[in-house]
């Protein structure tokens, strides 16, 4: 049995993983200061006596004996890590530092949450993760991107400098069941849009493009990463290659739920990514593994969470 510390275990995608590292058979640890997280999301585990929640914030030094670390701590919407950029820059450096630390005292494997945000608006396309990006520092969006940017610096260092054993998977964009409900990211807005037949908001023309996985795909993927060969430090692709525009998505939700929904127009937010999709050969070749739920599918597993969720 291994023990596992998971940051950000009672957001979207951590209690997710927490739910599956304890049907593999782990000792899960579950850190959040529940700034984004909610007990409701990991409430069902809390009966298992594998299972322990601890509130804490990353950025402060944090002292458990474990093996592995995912690191998840982290707003990820772009409404809450842009509400206080200062700590979204906090959480993300100084919560890899204190993560880091703790793998090197242990001697622990730590995997890092980071995103295809790294890319910025990328000037190449699909992305590899050979591509430097194109990142605005100073814009709205910054605070996120270059604190993710600035954390996988920190894994390569400790990794060079003190031979700790480092994961670092790009995620792409991610939606499943236990995304918050009120989040602005656009797969949740879309559906709770839909579900209540309000009008559904696109930003912009529509027309820029994103690349949607389902949560158990990014699961298989980030488990996999953090169980290949200690050689194999990444940073790489998690995410589904499927490139949709934001109007496609949005028709797709409408006709899925039989909303009555308007489609409507507001501004563009500043620094948004015209395009974006994963060339996920590395994923393929090093890890032997790719997406396989469809987006229809995962939208209906998703749409079925939001329908019961609203009626609560
Ligand atoms: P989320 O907001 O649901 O989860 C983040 C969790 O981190 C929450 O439970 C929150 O309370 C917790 N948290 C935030 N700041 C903290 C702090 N200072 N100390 C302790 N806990 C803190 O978001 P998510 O979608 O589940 O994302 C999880 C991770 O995956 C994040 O690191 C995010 O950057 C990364 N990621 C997600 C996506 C995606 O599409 N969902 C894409 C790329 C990267
Ligand atoms: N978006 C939208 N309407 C919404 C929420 C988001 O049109 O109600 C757009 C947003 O401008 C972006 C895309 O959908 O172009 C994905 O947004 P999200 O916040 O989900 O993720 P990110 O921009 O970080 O990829």
């Amino acid at each position: 049995m291994k023990r596992i510390l998971v940051t950000g275990g009672a957001g979207f995608i951590g209690s997710h993983l927490c739910e599956r590292l304890l049907k593999e058979g782990n000792d899960v640890i579950c850190l959040d200061n529940f700034f984004t997280g909610s007990k409701k999301n990991i409430v069902h585990l809390l009966d298992n006596k594998y299972f322990e929640l601890v509130r804490h914030d990353v950025i402060d030094p944090y002292k458990a004996e474990v093996d592995e670390i995912y690191n998840l701590a982290c707003p990820a919407s772009p409404i809450h890590y842009q509400y206080n950029p200062i700590k979204t820059v906090k959480t993300s450096v100084m919560g890899a530092i204190n993560m880091l630390g703790l793998a090197k005292r242990l001697k622990a494997k730590i995997l890092q949450a980071s995103t295809s945000e790294v890319y910025g608006d990328p000037a190449i396309h699909p992305q590899v993760e050979s591509y430097w990006g194109n990142v605005n520092c100073f814009g709205p969006r910054s605070c996120y991107d270059e604190g993710k940017r600035l954390a996988e610096t920190l894994f390569l260092n400790y990794h060079t400098q003190n031979n700790v054993k480092i994961k670092i998977i790009r995620i792409f964009n991610t939606y499943g069941p236990r995304m918050h409900p009120n989040d602005g990211r656009v797969v949740s807005n879309f559906i709770v849009q839909a579900l209540t037949n309000k009008p559904i908001t696109i930003y912009g023309d529509g027309s820029q493009t994103r690349s949607f996985q389902y949560v158990d795909d990014l699961l298989n993927g980030m488990i996999k990463m953090m169980n290949s060969d200690d050689s194999f430090i990444g940073p790489v692709n998690i995410g589904n290659p499927g490139e949709f525009t934001i109007k496609q998505l949005a028709e797709k939700v409408i006709d899925m739920t039989g909303s009555k929904s308007q489609i409507v127009y507001e501004p563009l937010p500043g620094d948004d990514p015209v395009r974006r999709k994963p060339d996920i050969s590395l994923a393929m070749e090093k890890l032997d593994w790719q997406p396989v739920v469809k987006l229809e599918q995962g939208l209906a597993n998703t749409i079925a969470y939001f329908d019961e969720l609203l009626k609560n």
